[in-house]
């Protein structure tokens, strides 16, 4: 695969990569189509505190493909972004999100519940990104505080003044926002200061290792520390087992994310405890 192959490996034309451009294409194709048969679903993984109780959601969306059957997002959303469908792509997530904070506000006991949507750098850069998602939630009548966006670090060193700005009205409508993927990207911590964000996500590839890993233990220690000065909260994503659940609450990170207290799941079989 390209990706394995890392950025810096330059190729010229050849069978292989015409391929690759032509699979790439169809899938462009697929997506469309996607879109429009209702094949994308937004599955939702808990997300837990120190006690254990549910306090959120992370939306992850799905692709059940009537051949291929289910295509993972780390597949689609790459060719989306690059072909401009991930605007399309973009404002479905957000108005599923929307109908389902409308649903859980229902009901006391999922009333509190917070949706994270993953945003992806095209979206966000958008001129209308703001507008859309105001009037979405407007439309359906979502509360703008149940919302938070995970943006990743990388999509924020682009254009700083009109990131903050936009950053900064959406927060003024009760937004919040978490970084996705903490840890694995570079931002300069001056500028990250300046940035309206209420969370730091530490990244499940350091959270898989934390207990045999000096590193790994090291970085996430690192970004727990960080998260506390600035008084962000910090959430660990991928925890699979206790162990790793008990380091981090030890090492004063409180809120959790992970197989270990459950897997993405449709709306339908959230909260429903095996
Ligand atoms: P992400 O935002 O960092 O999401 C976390 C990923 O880790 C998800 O993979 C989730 O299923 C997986 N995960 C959660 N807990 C565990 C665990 O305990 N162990 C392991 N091994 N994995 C765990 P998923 O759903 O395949 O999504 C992959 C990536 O695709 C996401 O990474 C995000 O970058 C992107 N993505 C997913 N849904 C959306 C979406 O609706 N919009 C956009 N723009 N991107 C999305
Ligand atoms: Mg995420
Ligand atoms: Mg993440
Ligand atoms: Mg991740």
């Amino acid at each position: 695969h390209a990706k394995a192959e890392g950025r810096n490996t330059c190729r010229f034309f050849d069978p292989e990569m015409q391929a690759h451009t032509a699979q790439r294409f169809a899938l462009q194709h697929e997506i469309r189509e996607a879109l429009i048969q209702h094949q994308f679903q937004l599955f939702y993984q808990p997300q837990v505190d120190y006690t254990g109780a549910v306090i959120g959601a992370e939306a992850l969306i799905r692709w059940f493909h009537p051949q291929r059957g289910m295509v993972s997002p780390l597949e689609f959303i790459p060719i989306a972004e690059e072909s401009g469908l991930i605007l399309q792509l973009g404002n479905w997530i957000v108005e599923e999100a929307c109908h389902q904070l409308v649903r859980w506000s229902q009901h006391p006991a999922t009333r509190e519940l917070v949706i994270s949507i993953n945003v992806s750098a095209r979206q966000f850069q958008q001129a209308q990104f703001v507008m859309q998602l105001l009037t979405a939630l407007q439309r359906t009548g979502a509360n703008p505080h149940c919302l938070k966006l995970e943006l990743t670090e990388s999509m924020l060193v682009q254009n700083p003044q009109d990131i903050i700005a936009k950053m900064d009205e959406l927060k003024n409508h009760g937004i919040k926002f978490s970084l996705d993927d903490f840890g694995t990207g570079y931002s300069s911590l001056a500028y990250l200061k300046r940035l309206p964000i209420n969370e730091l996500k530490i990244d499940k590839s350091f959270v898989n290792d934390v207990l045999v890993d000096s590193n790994d233990a090291a970085i996430a220690r690192m970004i727990i520390r960080l998260a506390q000065s600035m008084e962000l909260r910090v959430i660990a994503e991928g925890v699979e087992t206790k162990a790793q659940r008990d380091w981090l609450e030890a090492q004063g990170c409180l809120h959790y994310q992970g197989y270990y207290f459950g897997k993405p799941v449709a709306a339908a079989e959230f909260g429903n405890s095996p």
